[in-house]
């Protein structure tokens, strides 16, 4: 009688031993979605646009502004909140159909307070510091040099007439 106890008890231990493993296996699976892919720190963001005014330049198309504490560019250095690096914003959409993507403009690779800058085309912005690449119409992604996409931002539309409100 002793015996059977010790063995059911080892065969449970080793069903035990299993579904652990199980379980394991399953949340490295699922976390895997869950895991934030990016160096940059966690920073504040609230920033405003509006396009019928100081932020005019964004109707155009490709053409991305940077909007740090330190140029500011019409913007409150105080009461608005720049993320870490600065906030890149692009808009995408031609004309009436305003669509704007903004990130933090650190790069990935540093993870410090260096901005990276739009190239010529407006399409990707490069880092000064490792030359890394991202494509800014795409939601930031890497084309090379790094392993993460820039750290992308919410916009939605503020209360006038095409104005736009960055946040985390
Ligand atoms: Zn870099």
């Amino acid at each position: 009688m002793k015996r059977l106890s010790f063995f059911k008890f080892f065969v449970s231990r080793k069903l035990q031993s299993r579904m652990l493993w199980i379980v394991i296996f399953c949340c490295g699976a699922f976390s895997c979605e869950d895991e934030i892919r990016t160096n940059i720190p966690w920073a504040p963001v609230s920033l405003t646009l509006y396009l019928n005014d100081i932020d005019k330049k964004l109707l155009n198309i490709n053409q991305p502004q940077l909007y740090t504490a330190q140029k500011p560019n019409g913007h409150n250095e105080q009461t608005d909140r720049f993320g870490y690096g600065g906030i890149l914003v692009t808009n995408t959409g031609a004309g009436t159909g305003i669509n704007l993507l903004a990130y933090d403009a650190a790069c990935q690779v540093e993870a410090d307070r260096t901005a990276v800058a739009p190239d010529e085309s407006g399409l990707h912005a490069v880092c000064p510091k490792c030359g890394a690449v991202y494509s800014i119409v795409s939601g930031g992604a890497p084309v090379s040099g790094a392993k993460y996409g820039l750290q992308r931002y919410t916009v939605t539309r503020g209360t006038l007439t095409n104005s736009f409100v960055v946040t985390n």
